[in-house]
């Protein structure tokens, strides 16, 4: 489903990525990790059409997607992508459910159907009764699963996630990435989550690893140590 072919990305002088390879079928749940700087956020950036490769391509869906116009690729990222990052991704000045209605705002939905969607969630990931908190009001693992559930919500065909659970104690950042993993199972949804957490990554079908800008099966990955 999601696909980079030799993709190379450097800033200025810093060689980011250096011809990483990667094959993510639908459904499947991949884990991205290495050590920090080793350019595992820029390669979820790539594959998710935010940032654009020096040379190489991005594949989504049978279609390259790297040589897109912007307009198109922040249309693709608004009606089939969903994100989830490490921290500060609430917008304040909403309550909890208006932030889980947001995607479907942006997509053109009326406010009622889509707060009345965006309140299905709340029992789904055990937040009842925090649907009119804001993101100050709430726990860190709490905002956690509202962003999952925003994610979550316009039922996207890809979830990106970098660092998902990395602001959070380990005990409520496996719980969050447990519930990650089930409601992406239920909705067929397929995710690349780049962690540090080895716990978390072996909630993925399958981990790939980054060394200096290129990806590697986790075996290949081990014999280099
Ligand atoms: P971490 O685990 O610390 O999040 P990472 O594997 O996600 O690290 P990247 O953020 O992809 O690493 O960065 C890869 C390399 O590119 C690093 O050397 C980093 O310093 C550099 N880099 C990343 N973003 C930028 C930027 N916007 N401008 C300049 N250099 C950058
Ligand atoms: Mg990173």
């Amino acid at each position: 489903l999601v696909e980079a072919r030799d993709v190379e990305l450097g800033f200025g002088r810093t060689p980011a990525l250096r011809g990483a390879h990667l094959t993510v079928a639908r459904g499947e749940i991949l884990a991205i990790m290495g050590p920090s700087g080793s350019g595992k956020s820029t390669l979820l950036h790539c594959l998710a059409g935010i940032l654009t490769p020096d040379s190489g391509e991005i594949h989504f869906d049978g279609r390259r997607i790297d040589t897109l116009r912007e307009d198109e690729r922040s249309a693709l990222r608004r009606d089939r992508f969903g994100f989830v990052f490490q921290f500060g991704q609430l917008v304040p000045e909403l309550t909890a459910e208006e932030n889980v209605a947001l995607p479907l705002l942006l997509a053109g939905a009326r406010r009622a159907p889509a707060l009345a969607r965006a309140r299905t969630w709340f029992a789904r990931l055990g937040l009842e009764g925090l649907e009119g908190r804001r993101s100050g009001e709430l726990s860190g693992g709490q905002a956690q699963r509202v962003a999952l559930a925003r994610a979550l919500v316009a039922e996207p065909d890809v979830l990106f996630a970098d660092e998902p659970t990395g602001s959070l104690d380990s005990l409520t950042g496996e719980q969050v990435m447990e519930l990650l993993v089930s409601t992406a199972r239920e909705q067929g949804t397929t995710v690349i989550v780049v962690t540090h957490e080895p716990r978390v990554a072996a909630c993925a079908d399958r981990e790939v690893i980054v060394r200096d800008g290129r990806a590697a099966p986790l075996g290949a990955g081990r014999s280099l140590r």
